[in-house]
């Protein structure tokens, strides 16, 4: 590159990959109940319409429409129990509901009836899988993979033939032919500079070419072209590993509340929307239940430091929730409260022998045999007490814990779980939490590593009342550069 400059002027720099600049990429990620009908679609292909117009290049990804997924698992476990009705008729429901989607959304005749031929092979396709596994009565990981991935094949197809209809030059894209991933069926690892390089093979000339990829979330496939599918919840991860691979500008992950909010609004009205939080915290709350969105999708994201939005498509005008790397300083010392419940808790006192060498070891060792994750641990001299989500795996994990020690366990347990990066370094923080819950009887309280939670344990029964008191605690002059305050005053107002 030269530039000749003459005196005085300011040279104008021609910039190497000059397009990548100027392209404005968005990934915009679409969950379950954002495609659940045709009238959600209409609203999904509006908004990215509207991305389009606003001059931006959208890459779409789409989970499969609300259930599908649940509903192929279920077909899956039919079949290889041997009930091959059961199965054959719960995919003879999800065709008729594709096939009519499809009707509703693609008036074209052509585009209609290449959708519907294609979308009957993939049924007929399904089915011969599902009587297989009828016959053989088993059912692998990997074949679940290959049943469960038809959910956002169909729907990729589709949204993209309803895109078209309504403007949006859309192509579909076979996220298999993107999303290379080892082998651990049913949870597998994306390989991401294979990703990286394919998205660019893929992805990159579509968007160049002013066309708007529409791609599966959740599902990918191994080296020998086997397909994959990256966990539950998944498509929120595809959306942040295409993002990333892509270097998007933003990566938006649509769904169906306003986005992170301070409290869960049916528990506490009062609660407010979170307009920005850091990655740390997002995650934390993702892991404490806050149903909003996987932790382990904000990770490409994180190490690209792109901005992840959490947006609402039944209320686009809403700003949602920005999560960046190192969110602004916040009046606030938390930013929200989560909750955690069916939690039982354990404890294990070790009347005979006391702790000796080993015994926390033993101790896990039964936990782990049985697969029963722990959330929480604190320890004494003589006892180790312990919290669980999977409470239907007690009674045998109890059962040989009882050769080590005394046992004790009870069920119908809340975490209570405050997140927010100022509590760092805050002196008489627990003080001031345990004085707003001063009423309420507190098992275990854990501070965790990372500084930016602090939680506690209670009765079940308790967790409503101990939330609006925590909110009404830390909330009362919420921080207006943090939390949507102007929310809460027209409601007052009107
Ligand atoms: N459809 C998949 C699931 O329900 C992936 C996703 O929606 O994120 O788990
Ligand atoms: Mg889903």
């Amino acid at each position: 590159m030269k530039v000749g400059i003459r005196e005085g002027e300011i040279p104008i720099l021609e910039i190497a990959g000059d397009e990548k600049a100027r392209m404005s990429l968005v990934v915009m990620k679409f969950g379950g109940t954002s495609v659940e009908d045709p009238a959600a679609i209409g609203r999904t292909a509006a908004i990215v319409a509207g991305r389009v117009s606003a001059g931006k290049n959208p890459v779409v990804i789409v989970s499969a429409m609300a259930k599908v997924t649940d509903q192929l698992l279920r077909a899956a476990a039919s079949a290889a129990t041997g009930d091959k009705t059961g199965a054959l008729s719960i995919s003879s429901r999800l065709r008729s509901r594709h096939k009519d989607t499809a009707c509703a959304l693609v008036k074209d005749a052509k585009a209609a009836s290449e959708l519907l031929t294609w979308m009957d092979q993939k049924f007929d396709a399904l089915d011969e899988v599902l009587r297989g596994l009828a016959a053989i009565l088993e059912l692998t990981p990997r074949i679940s993979d290959l049943i469960v991935s038809n959910g956002e094949r169909l729907s990729c197809r589709m949204i993209a033939a309803a895109f078209r209809e309504r403007g949006i030059d859309a192509e579909a894209v076979d996220a298999r032919q993107v999303v290379l991933t080892d082998s651990q069926y049913q949870k597998a690892a994306p390989m991401d500079a294979a990703i990286e390089k394919r998205a660019e093979e893929k992805l990159r000339p579509l968007v160049k070419a002013g066309k708007v990829p529409v791609m599966g979330g959740f599902i990918g496939s191994n080296e020998d072209g086997i397909t994959t599918t990256l966990g539950r919840g998944g498509s929120d991860f595809t959306g942040a590993l295409i993002g990333g691979a892509l270097n998007a500008d933003a990566i938006e992950i649509w769904t169906d509340v306003d986005g992170i909010m301070t409290a869960d609004p049916r528990v506490c009205p009062d609660a407010l929307r979170v307009k920005v939080i850091s990655f740390e915290e997002a995650a934390e709350l993702a892991y404490f239940g806050a149903k909003v969105l996987h932790p382990a999708t904000i990770l490409p994201a994180v190490k690209k430091n792109i901005p992840v939005l959490v947006l609402n498509s039944r209320n686009p005008a809403n700003e949602g929730t920005r999560i960046i790397s190192l969110a602004p300083h916040c009046r606030s010392p938390f930013k929200s409260i989560a909750v955690k419940k069916k939690l039982s808790i354990i404890d294990v006192v070790a009347s005979r022998m006391l702790m000796t060498h080993g015994y926390l070891k033993e101790i896990f060792t039964v936990f782990d045999k049985h697969q029963c994750a722990v959330d929480m641990v604190s320890t004494s001299e003589v006892s180790v007490s312990l919290t669980v989500d999977s409470n239907d795996k007690l009674p045998a994990v109890a059962a040989d814990l009882s050769r080590l020690a005394d046992v004790k366990y009870e069920g119908k347990k809340a975490l209570i779980c405050l997140v927010g990066e100022d509590i760092r370094g805050q002196n008489g923080m627990a003080a001031q939490v345990f004085n707003a819950v001063r009423h309420i009887n507190v098992r275990m309280i854990s501070q965790g590593a990372s500084e930016i939670n602090m939680s506690f344990m209670i009765d079940e029964e308790d967790a409503d009342e101990a939330v609006r008191s925590l909110h009404g605690a830390f909330f009362q002059d919420p921080d207006p550069a943090i939390f949507d305050v102007e929310a809460r005053k027209a409601a007052v107002s009107s």
